[in-house]
């Protein structure tokens, strides 16, 4: 719907912007249709980052079903640099969510003037995240993204100061919500008073608040300077060992042995396979001293089809040119103080 609406001094002849941040989850796409209600032009900021899990489909699938216009924004490099060393400190685990907010808010505002956006509004409740979402948090992230006033959090808005959104009617701030803390009902039953019944549980797309991917990042930053994405795809595959200070990463099944064999080709990483058995594919760093291949070499054949104490064949390539070792399977007591 079109409405003549007047925003502070001006008189727009069609239904002003706004900017919403889509994440997929049900707390934003209730953001998206609290903006709709208002009869207000929605446009979506759907942001990845190399830790998402799933939620990139719940949010097209929000597109699709609220029929907006959606901007994908990936953030790779500065992020990584955020995650290596954040200046305001990780939540629960890995994940510096006040600098991610900082950054993608940012982003955001960027994006709003692009595309003439009066206004960016998140799905963001009060309290919901101890880390992120309390009142001081919230304050901190709009002064340090230099948006002040400027972000409108729809379903805690009357918990929270009046936004020049409101204050210059753009939105009707007597139909937003006063939503706070953990407990989901208030949104789930906004959610069917509204037809909104297809939305992801609040598991989190997050990688860095995984406890166990968290303990492999930690580890990994304590031996390494900076972050890449190339690193992110080891740190997501496979089992991982570090050996006098070499990582070795093997692989867990088929999909995994395929990803770990590109990149060993890709980027002429040296890597070892077992010659007679189905066996992992392991993946090992540059220039590893002799003695820490032949132990991956242990480890590689103790994840094979190989029989214990059997010596067989593995291959060792480096830069396309092979070599043969033999190794038998290591054993597991042996190994457990290597595992990450
Ligand atoms: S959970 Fe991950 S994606 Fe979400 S704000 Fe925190 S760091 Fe960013």
């Amino acid at each position: 719907m079109v409405r003549s609406n007047q925003v502070g001094d001006r008189v727009l002849n069609k239904s002003p912007k706004v900017l919403v941040l889509l994440s997929g989850g049900l707390d934003s796409m209730l953001a998206v249709k609290a903006m709709l209600e208002q009869d207000l032009d929605v446009e979506a900021a759907i942001f990845a980052t190399p830790f998402c899990l799933c939620d990139k489909c719940a949010a097209e699938s929000a597109v699709k079903k609220f029929g907006i216009k959606a901007h994908n924004i990936f953030m790779g490099k500065e992020y990584l640099d955020l995650v290596a060393d954040p200046p305001h400190g990780y939540g629960s685990q890995m994940n510096p969510c006040l600098d991610c907010r900082i950054l993608m808010l940012r982003k955001a505002k960027e994006l709003a003037h692009k595309i003439g956006a009066e206004c960016v509004v998140t799905g963001e409740v009060l309290d919901e995240r101890p880390f992120s979402q309390t009142k001081q948090s919230m304050e901190r992230i709009e002064k340090e993204a230099g948006m002040e006033g400027k972000i409108l959090r729809p379903l805690s808005a009357k918990l929270l100061p009046e936004t020049e959104a409101e204050k210059s009617g753009l939105v009707d701030r007597e139909k937003l919500f006063s939503i706070r803390g953990r407990r989901r009902l208030p949104q789930m039953d906004l959610a069917k008073e509204w037809g909104i019944n297809d939305y992801p549980c609040p598991s989190g797309g997050c990688l860095l608040t995984d406890p166990r991917f968290a303990d492999r990042l930690r580890e990994f930053l304590k031996h390494s300077e900076c972050l890449r994405i190339d690193d992110i795809s080891l740190l997501r595959t496979g089992r991982h060992f570090r050996v006098d200070g070499c990582k070795i990463v093997v692989g867990r099944n088929e999909e995994e042995n395929n990803r770990l064999l590109s990149i060993a080709r890709q980027k002429g990483r040296p890597y070892l396979q077992v010659i007679g058995y189905m066996g992992p594919i392991s993946v090992l760093e540059d220039a590893c001293p002799d003695k820490v291949v032949e132990k991956a070499a242990e480890i590689t054949v103790r994840y094979s089809d190989a029989a214990k104490g059997v010596k067989v064949d593995v291959k060792h390539v480096v830069a396309e040119k092979v070599r043969i070792l033999k190794a038998i399977a290591a054993i597991d007591q042996e190994i457990a103080p290597l595992r990450i």
